[in-house]
């Protein structure tokens, strides 16, 4: 894509200062499943399928002895039972649908499917367990319950995202990556921007006046003057030439102080590119704010807690 494209400031809009709510509004908008690789968006699809439905289902066959020759012993409610008790013809064991699975014992199971699929927002499960009602202790053990099942369920599925729990830096998917991609390209271009509409009045009829740090213009239509950065969210930030390398940095889920060493940028600075670059993010490319986020979630103790500004 070209890197002078004008209209990729068409969209810039500095947002009102962002509470904590807002911040979880924003990320409560996330598309389902945004998070995972396009290949194993299907087999996350339907694992939430099965954990809906499961509980509801009736077995195939025995757990302990896989005969198919079972029978409905006891329906649910017989002497205070929650689920149908079937029973094996060849090795007489009692059981229910969820008998030798990593679910057996968990209850609530209208909550199971929204809290996978918060999970998959890239919710913390603290988080998950405010949303839901559910104690923190049980969204624990929910937690540890659903990965095995995961497991079970699809290999692949289990395998990206168990690498995407631990607190190590991890890879992007291709879809993240090409939009970090883009907008590393739009930061390292700025600096030879030309062409840049008037961001007061919209007007393509302006002059360069100078293109020292950021080309300036001023514009024929309202006469006001302005630069590349001008009414974005990355107007007054010094040292353009970090940007590119700061914003993959700050995607992969870098926090304020492995940046400020990183990047030799004071507290406040820290603070304010932070700020500024999730706001762009924000605008232009939802997906990066969402990783970063999603990456700071999982690589500090209370993800809930960062807001974007
Ligand atoms: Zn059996
Ligand atoms: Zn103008």
């Amino acid at each position: 894509m070209s890197t002078t494209d004008s209209s990729l400031f068409a969209t810039f809009e500095i947002p009102p200062t962002r509470r904590h709510a807002e911040t979880i509004d924003f990320m409560l908008s996330r598309p389902a499943l945004a998070l995972l690789p396009e290949s194993l968006r299907p087999a996350a699809r339907s694992f939430l399928a099965y954990l809906a439905t499961l509980p509801g289902s009736a077995p195939h066959a025995c757990p302990a002895c896989e005969s198919r020759s079972i029978y409905l012993a006891a329906p649910a409610g017989t002497g205070g039972m929650r689920r149908d008790s079937y029973a094996c013809r060849t090795c007489r064991k009692r059981f229910t649908v969820l008998t030798g699975t990593p679910l057996h014992l968990l209850r609530s199971e209208e909550k199971w499917k929204p809290w996978m699929s918060y999970r998959f927002q890239g919710f913390s499960q603290e988080l998950i367990a405010n949303f839901l009602g559910i104690s923190n202790k049980a969204s624990m053990t929910w937690s540890r319950a659903f990965i095995k099942a995961m497991a079970d369920y699809d290999s692949a599925l289990h395998a990206w995202w168990q690498a995407h729990q631990s607190p190590e830096i991890s890879e992007l998917t291709d879809e993240a990556a090409r939009a970090l991609a883009e907008c590393q390209a739009m930061l390292a271009g700025l600096r030879d921007t030309r062409d840049r509409r008037c961001p007061y009045c919209g007007s393509a009829s302006v002059q360069v006046v100078t293109s020292r740090r950021a080309t300036e213009y001023q514009c024929h239509g309202c006469q006001r003057r302005y630069n590349n950065l001008t009414e974005t969210p990355l107007s007054h930030l010094q040292h353009i030439e970090l940007w590119p390398e700061y914003a993959r940095h700050l995607v992969l889920g870098y926090h304020d102080t492995e940046l400020e060493q990183i990047f030799d940028l004071s507290k406040p600075l820290t603070n304010l590119w932070r700020q500024r670059f999730l706001q762009l993010f924000q605008a232009r490319w939802p997906l990066l704010a969402h990783w970063t986020l999603w990456q700071w979630s999982r690589r500090r103790a209370n993800p809930g807690s960062v807001p974007l500004a």
